[in-house]
C-alpha cells in the first residue's frame, strides 16, 4: 500500500492529522466534534501519536488527554501566556507523569520521516494495529457510500506454539518476518496487511467480492506452506468475510472474520474458511 493511501486514511475531509491540525482543534470545538465523529475514542491515541511518537492504548489516552489539558490551563495561568499543546503534552509526561526518560525535540517535518516506522511492524513489515482500525472503519464507510464490499482476512499461524517450542524463539521470529513477506506481496496496491496481534496477521481488501479474497487468501496460504526452513515447513489457517449493506462497523467485520478462522482450525488447519 502507498504512502498517500495511509496519509488519505488519517485525513478528514482533506485535512491531515498534522500539530497544525491538533492546535486548529483545540481552539475551534465544532473542527474537534467533527474528529471526534469520524475517529471515536481512536482520536486521542492518535493525537498522542502525532505529539509524542508513542502509542496508547485508547482508555489511557483519553484520561492522558484530558489531563494535558487541564494542565495546559493551570500552566498558562500561572505564566500569562499560551504555552501551546507540545510543552504542556511534554511537561504533564515528562515532569509529572514522569512517562518519558530521554525526550527529544524534533521539528515535525524530521518527525513525518520516523512516522513509518512507528506505523509498521518491526517484525513482519505490516501495519500495526492502531493503523488498521482506522484503515477499516475508513474503507466500510466507503462501500457503503459506493455500494461495493471490503473483504478482510485474519490469518493464524498453525501450532506455532510448537515451532517457538522445539526451535526456539529467534526461529519463530524468523517464521513471522517470512509470513509477513509472503503476505506483502501478494496484497495489491490497494490492500492493506497488518499484524493483528502475535502470530495473528490480517489483510483488508477494499473493493473486492469474497470470491475473489478467497482466491488471494489461498494464494497467500499455498506460498506460505511452500516456504522452507531448515527442516520443517509450516501452515496457516485463514477466516475471510465480507462486508454488505448490514455491516455496521470494522468490529464486526473482524468478528466474522474470527469466527471462520475457528472453523478453520476445528477443520484441521491449513485451509480458508469464508463467513
Ligand atoms: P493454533 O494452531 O491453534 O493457532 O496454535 P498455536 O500454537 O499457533 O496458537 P497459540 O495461541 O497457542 O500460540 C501462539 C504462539 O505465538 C504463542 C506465542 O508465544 C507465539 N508468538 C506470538 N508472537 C510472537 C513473536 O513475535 N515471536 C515469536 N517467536 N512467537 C510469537
Ligand atoms: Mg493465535
Ligand atoms: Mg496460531
Amino acid at each position: 500500500m502507498k504512502q498517500s493511501q495511509i496519509s488519505n486514511t488519517m485525513d478528514i475531509e482533506k485535512s491531515e492529522l498534522y500539530m497544525s491540525d491538533i492546535q486548529q482543534m483545540l481552539k475551534d470545538e465544532k473542527m474537534f466534534q467533527r474528529y471526534e465523529q469520524v475517529y471515536k475514542n481512536k482520536l486521542y491515541s492518535l493525537i498522542l501519536l502525532t505529539l509524542t511518537h508513542k502509542s496508547f492504548d485508547e482508555d489511557q489516552a483519553i484520561i492522558l488527554f484530558k489531563d494535558i489539558i487541564k494542565h495546559k490551563k493551570i500552566l498558562e495561568k500561572s505564566l500569562h501566556r499560551d504555552v501551546g499543546i507540545s510543552v504542556s503534552t511534554l511537561d504533564y509526561l515528562q515532569n509529572i507523569k514522569k512517562l518519558f526518560n530521554h525526550p527529544a525535540i524534533i521539528e515535525e517535518s524530521t518527525s513525518n520521516f520516523l512516522a513509518d516506522s512507528t506505523t509498521k511492524d518491526g517484525l513482519t513489515d505490516l501495519y500495526v494495529r492502531d493503523i488498521l482500525d482506522v484503515f477499516l472503519r475508513k474503507e466500510i464507510e466507503n462501500s457503503k457510500r459506493t455500494k461495493t464490499n471490503v473483504s478482510f482476512a485474519m490469518i493464524d499461524i498453525d501450532d506455532f506454539k510448537h515451532v517457538n517450542d522445539t526451535y526456539g524463539h529467534q526461529k519463530g521470529d524468523e517464521v513471522l518476518k517470512n509470513v509477513g513477506k509472503v503476505i506483502n506481496q501478494n496484497t495489491r496496491e490497494m490492500d492493506f496487511a497488518a499484524r493483528y496481534g502475535g502470530e495473528e496477521l490480517c489483510v483488508v481488501m477494499p473493493n473486492t467480492k469474497i470470491k475473489e479474497a478467497n482466491e488471494i487468501a489461498n494464494r497467500i496460504r499455498k506460498e506460505i506452506k511452500a516456504l522452507a526452513f531448515d527442516d520443517f515447513s509450516i501452515t496457516v489457517s485463514i477466516g475471510v468475510s465480507q462486508s454488505n449493506k448490514g455491516t455496521t462497523d470494522e468490529k464486526e467485520l473482524i468478528s466474522l472474520a474470527d469466527k471462520a478462522l475457528y472453523k478453520a482450525k476445528k477443520n484441521g488447519k491449513n485451509q480458508v474458511i469464508l463467513n
